[in-house]
């Protein structure tokens, strides 16, 4: 689903005066319709398991965080993935940076503080491009930045989303970080939220499935911390079976 985008009146309007032109460029020139990031694909397509997974980084994150989520995906998808790879970091250009931006207040206690929130649709297409020049099936971005949903706009800060059609995942972990509620840094704490949100995302991806009501599944929505912490690191049993289905439907040994 596209948001829509405004459309004009009906009944003839004044033309702005070139002030007032230039006053509503300036308001709007950081903030671009989330529809300027159409994504393009030329290789969408069915994808066969098992495949192979990329992540990459966006943020500066401690080294050993790939091998603690290779580590756990391998364990819970195991023999979904020939090979995960890890990508590195991803650079933004400032230009492609500053792009679909908009500003949100933090709900921190003063409410003061603003962030800039960045659309998911520019992050996919990254990781399409990335895609396909690596020769990757499947990709999942991991970064610090606030991102906010180019499909529904009523969620102002998203923890991750998932992009079926285009294989690609996003898992922001700005709000997964006791220090952003301002509290202290818990480092434990903190990668069993992210291995969470990471293992939900590629859940999606893989099981090409919607979210499960069983309370304790990783598959399970949350749209709250305490949602997060609630929910275990493992699928249920039916979403288990939903695995299992696959890998007989594409011949696992
Ligand atoms: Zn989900
Ligand atoms: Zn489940």
């Amino acid at each position: 689903m596209m948001p829509e985008f405004k459309k004009t009146p009906a009944k003839a309007q004044k033309l702005p005066s070139k002030e007032e032109h230039l006053e509503k460029e300036s308001i709007d020139a950081p903030i671009s319709a989330a529809g300027e990031f159409k994504l393009e694909d030329p290789q969408t397509g069915d994808l066969y398991y098992p495949c192979h997974l990329g992540i990459l980084f966006c943020g500066k994150f401690e080294a050993s965080l790939f091998k603690f989520l290779e580590r756990h995906l391998r364990d819970i998808f195991n023999g979904v993935f020939y090979e995960i790879h890890n990508l590195g970091e991803y650079t933004f250009s400032e230009e492609l940076l500053a792009k679909g931006i908009k500003e949100e207040y933090k709900n921190s206690p003063n409410g003061e503080e603003k962030l800039e929130v960045h659309p998911t649709n520019k992050l996919y297409q990254i990781l399409i491009d990335s895609r396909i020049t690596q020769r990757i099936n499947m990709i999942l971005l991991i970064t610090d930045l606030p991102i906010y949903s180019s499909e529904n706009q009523d969620i102002v800060f998203l923890f991750g989303e998932a992009n079926l059609k285009h294989h690609t995942g996003i898992v922001s972990t700005l709000k997964l970080k006791e220090s952003f509620y301002g509290r202290a840094e818990n480092k434990e704490l903190f990668f069993q939220r992210l291995l969470k949100e990471v293992i939900h995302e590629i859940g999606h991806l893989v099981l090409q499935a919607e979210h499960c009501n069983n309370n304790w599944c990783v598959m399970r929505f949350s749209d709250s911390l305490e949602g997060i912490d609630h929910k275990g690191v493992f699928l249920c049993k039916e979403c288990g079976k939903s695995l299992e289905r696959l890998k007989e439907e594409f011949n696992f040994s």
